[in-house]
């Protein structure tokens, strides 16, 4: 980390001190955006810190709602018309949809954050704090930072007139942390603003890698689906002293722990993960609501009767989800002898993003704009290096980028801190490529 700073300035000063070369390639209009960007850096911190001032843990619904007046606030002045589209029926406060209409003809860009933060307000950890280039604070880079990302470029396309032309629709959700309930309702708008776009910019953190001369900027353009299942065994029971003979076989609990061995040691494949988060079994053993907590009960001498597992799987592909799924229930269709087994896979999953040719072309672009601006281009990042995201939500009806907020370390944890000189870097990114972007005819 000593190395991360030292590294920063220097990068900011080289581009200071050689803006000749590395400004060639841009326009007048691009200049316009860097300069803006640079200018309004107090006004972009003040925002930031304000937001995240204001706790919007996901299950505080005035609190998200406030958040939600913000961006509003901000949104407006720039032209936008913006809707708030309540979600109590979900069990959440609602998300932001504004849309600001450009060039009949002319791309349409899907711009996507989130409002809500992990921190509820029983958290220690509710204020801004800075530390030079840190800025520590609840929701400081997931995702606050990343929205005063997108509102810096938004603002710095005002000023330099790219803004007036551009077709842009912005979904900023109030759950994203912990998704309302059904999830088709929850995501129902998100959904259909993939459908209306062409491309789909997600302001969510930047990710990087360590490099030779400290942490580089990486690209993403694929995340991983996320979603949970249930293993449920019973078995008969009788006392301890039959255990694995057989009339009563092994009973339930041996019975569990085979099919997850087998899950171990039969399923791994790449970009795969799956996680078994809770178990439990003996005499009785019966899940909460929640299906966060386990309530067993069972003697020594006693022969397990039922077992349950939660866990999740992570994949990169639709067919990878299906394929994995088919031989966990083939697995489960064949456990120890006088046990049975049948596993459940929840409906309210994360879809995966896989990484297409037009996800790729558009990390190109993001490149392009790399170099007009002198900075390196950015590698793709590999998908296990990530979670699940609202993007991978309408990756199937548009090509997507993700990671176009800041940098930022210790996220979901107290502390989480955002780096304040990625802020500047990816609003001016960000400010041209959805120029040149919103340019094009669809
Ligand atoms: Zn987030």
């Amino acid at each position: 980390m000593s190395l991360r700073i030292p590294f920063r300035l220097a990068l900011a000063l080289a581009l200071l001190a050689a803006p000749l070369p590395a400004a060639a390639e841009l326009t007048r209009p691009e200049r316009t955006m860097i300069a803006t960007v640079d200018g309004e850096q107090a006004r972009t911190l003040a925002m930031l810190e304000k937001w995240v001032n204001q706790n919007s843990g996901s299950l505080n619904l005035e609190g998200v709602t406030r958040v939600g007046e913000m961006l509003r606030a901000e949104l407006e002045p720039l032209g936008f018309k913006v809707d708030w589209i309540d979600m109590k029926a979900a069990g959440r406060a609602g998300h932001i949809i504004a849309r600001h209409s450009g060039k009949p003809g002319a791309k349409r860009l899907l711009l996507i954050g989130h409002l809500d933060t992990v921190y509820e307000p029983d958290s220690p950890f509710q204020r801004w704090t800075r530390k030079g280039n840190d800025g520590e604070g609840p929701g400081a880079g997931d995702d606050k930072g990343g929205m005063a990302v997108m509102i810096a470029a938004l603002r710095a396309m005002k000023a330099a007139g790219t803004l007036k032309t551009a077709n842009i629709e912005i979904v900023l959700t109030g759950d994203e942390e912990d998704s309302g309930n059904p999830i088709e309702l929850a995501r129902r708008d998100l959904v259909a603003a993939g459908k209306r776009a062409d491309a789909a910019l997600d302001f969510e953190g930047l990710a990087q890698e360590a490099g030779p001369n400290g942490l580089v900027d990486m690209g993403s353009i694929a995340r991983r689906s996320s979603g949970s299942w249930t293993l449920t065994v019973t078995a008969p029971s009788g006392h301890s002293s039959g255990v694995c003979s057989a009339p009563a076989g092994c009973g339930a609990n041996y019975a569990l722990i085979d099919i997850l061995d087998r899950f171990r040691r039969e399923l791994p494949e790449d970009k795969l993960t799956f996680n078994v988060g809770l178990i439990g079994g003996g005499a009785t053993a019966r899940l909460d609501e929640g299906r966060i907590r386990l309530d067993a009960t069972g003697k020594t001498n006693i022969i397990a009767a039922t077992a349950v597992a939660r866990g999740d799987l992570r994949a990169l592909t639709q067919e990878q989800i299906d394929r994995v799924q088919s031989r966990m229930r083939a697995i489960v269709a064949k456990p120890l002898p006088k046990a049975r087994a049948s596993i459940e896979f929840d409906a309210d999953g994360y879809p995966p993003m896989a990484p297409t040719a037009g996800n790729q072309a558009l990390l190109d672009r993001l490149n392009r704009v790399n170099r007009d601006m002198g900075l390196a281009p950015m590698g793709t990042l590999d998908p296990l290096k990530r979670g699940a995201g609202d993007i991978s939500f309408v990756a199937a009806d548009v090509d997507g980028l993700i990671g176009m907020g800041p940098a930022s370390r210790g996220d979901h944890a107290p502390g989480e801190t955002v780096d304040i000189a990625s802020i500047w870097r990816q609003a001016k990114r960000a400010a041209i490529l959805m120029s040149r972007l919103a340019n094009e005819k669809r």
